[in-house]
């Protein structure tokens, strides 16, 4: 069938294969950091693959400069990836495929809801009405996805148990946005199913995403992944470090000690070492993934 040819690898492995999937819209800060040695090592500590996935879908904000940011800072680092760099743009007909089989299930509508009218009750629902229109529009549109009221629980390896109902984490949501460009939830998705991925190991901030994207995993048929959401760091400020908070970019001046930094916020504790080379051979080995902080939900 040609939707699960383009989806690619699709048999299930018996081998751990991780990812790391970062934006290109600037350059890794510490946050950032802490989720690439995290998933990194969660693969590597059990001989599994460790993927390296750009999520470049977004390209007004992407940029080829950035992406050249993020892999010089992951090699300073001491970064290895497996295959080669997979890059979302370049993945379109694989979510044009998704999105077709969505349609096809009944699953998805088009909403004509401007952005100003979603805001004024501060979600980003569709203000109602779209899902029952008959005839699809001929103008500006989104397609929203279907959620029923029925909850997701998944077992969170650092967070706990995890109950998620998709239809109050915002309802039917957006995996066509009206400009064109596919929603960060279905490439995800996709992705981690094409690469064969098994575990998805990244920061908290994405934890609430999780039940939306097991939601679609199941309308596509897709292999569940086992999921690990990290803590996320914090500046003097107590503000979320991320590229709005001009977090620092990391691996540029002291890689040694940005990832040393690292693994004291993955709760790890080790002796000092001389060089980025002895740092992941010795990481690798003391990895144990119940000394990671749970983070607060
Ligand atoms: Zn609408």
């Amino acid at each position: 069938m040609r939707y699960t040819a383009r989806l690619g690898n699709m048999n299930s492995h018996l081998a751990v294969i991780g990812r790391f999937a970062p934006s290109p819209t600037g350059a890794l800060h510490a946050g950032s950091l802490v989720a690439a040695l995290g998933s990194c090592l969660s693969a590597r500590s059990r001989a599994g693959r460790w993927l390296l996935r750009m999520e470049d879908l977004d390209t007004p904000r992407c940029s080829p400069a950035a992406e050249a940011t993020i892999l010089r800072q992951l090699e300073r680092l001491g970064f290895t990836w497996d295959g080669p760099v997979i890059r979302q743009s370049e993945r379109l007909d694989a979510y044009h495929d998704a999105l077709q089989m969505l349609r096809n299930g009944g699953w998805t509508y088009a909403c004509t809801c401007s952005r100003r009218e979603r805001a004024q009750d501060g979600t980003d629902s569709c203000c109602g009405g779209c899902s029952e229109r008959a005839l699809a529009p001929s103008g500006r549109h989104s397609v929203r996805v279907r959620v029923d009221d029925r909850p997701i629980t998944f077992a969170d390896r650092y967070c706990g148990m995890q109950q998620q109902v998709p239809r109050q984490c915002g309802g039917d949501f957006v995996i066509l946005r009206a400009d064109g460009y596919f929603a960060y939830q279905l490439a995800v998705v996709v992705d981690d199913a094409a690469s064969g991925i098994t575990e998805v190991v990244r920061g908290a901030d994405l934890l609430d995403s999780t039940g939306r994207q097991i939601h679609l995993q199941r309308l596509l048929g897709l292999p569940p992944v086992r999921y690990g959401h990290l803590p996320l760091v914090y500046n003097t400020l107590g503000q979320k470090l991320s590229k709005q908070t001009r977090a620092a970019p990391v691996g540029e001046h002291d890689p040694l000690t940005d990832l040393q930094q690292a693994m004291v916020a993955l709760g790890q504790t080790m002796e000092p070492v001389g060089s980025v080379e002895a740092f992941w051979r010795r990481a690798v080995e003391i990895w144990d993934e119940s000394r990671i902080p749970s983070s607060p939900v």
